[in-house]
C-alpha cells in the first residue's frame, strides 16, 4: 500500500453508484491531500462519499512525535537498566564492606579479650 505514489488506479464507486473522481483538498489544513467523493453537485443531491488518499499531515505529525517518545523511552530503558547495574554493584561493594568491618569488630573484640586477660593476669600474679 504506497498511498503517496503518484498515480492512484483505483476504481471508488460512491453511494450513488458513481465512479469517483480524484481530487486534490484546497484547504488550509489539507492543503494538496488527495481524496474521492462523490463527483453529483450539491444540489443535484450528491451522496457525500468521502475518503482521503494521503495520510492526515497531522496524523503523520503525531506518528513523528510517537516514533521521538518511544525512542526517548528505549533510551531511558537502557540507562535505567545501566543504573540498575550500578546500583547492584555498589550494593555488593556496600555488603564486602561490611563484612570487612564486621571482621574487624570481631579483630578487635579478640583483641580486647587477649588484652584483659593479659591485664587479669598481671593482677592476679603481680
Ligand atoms: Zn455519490
Amino acid at each position: 500500500m504506497s498511498q503517496n505514489s503518484g498515480v492512484i488506479d483505483e476504481n471508488v464507486i460512491c453511494n450513488c453508484g458513481n465512479s469517483c473522481n480524484l481530487r486534490t483538498s484546497r484547504t488550509v489544513n489539507n492543503s494538496g491531500r488527495r481524496f474521492f467523493g462523490c463527483k453529483m453537485p450539491k444540489d443535484k443531491g450528491e451522496c457525500g462519499y468521502f475518503r482521503w488518499i494521503d495520510p492526515s499531515p497531522e496524523v503523520e505529525l503525531l506518528k513523528e512525535k510517537l516514533k521521538e517518545v518511544e525512542e526517548e523511552r528505549d533510551t531511558l530503558k537502557h540507562k535505567m537498566k545501566e543504573l540498575g547495574g550500578k546500583f547492584d554493584s555498589l550494593k555488593q561493594k556496600l555488603k564486602e564492606i561490611k563484612q570487612e568491618s564486621d571482621c574487624a569488630k570481631v579483630k578487635f573484640n579478640r583483641l580486647v579479650v587477649v588484652l584483659l586477660c593479659l591485664l587479669l593476669a598481671k593482677i592476679s600474679f603481680g
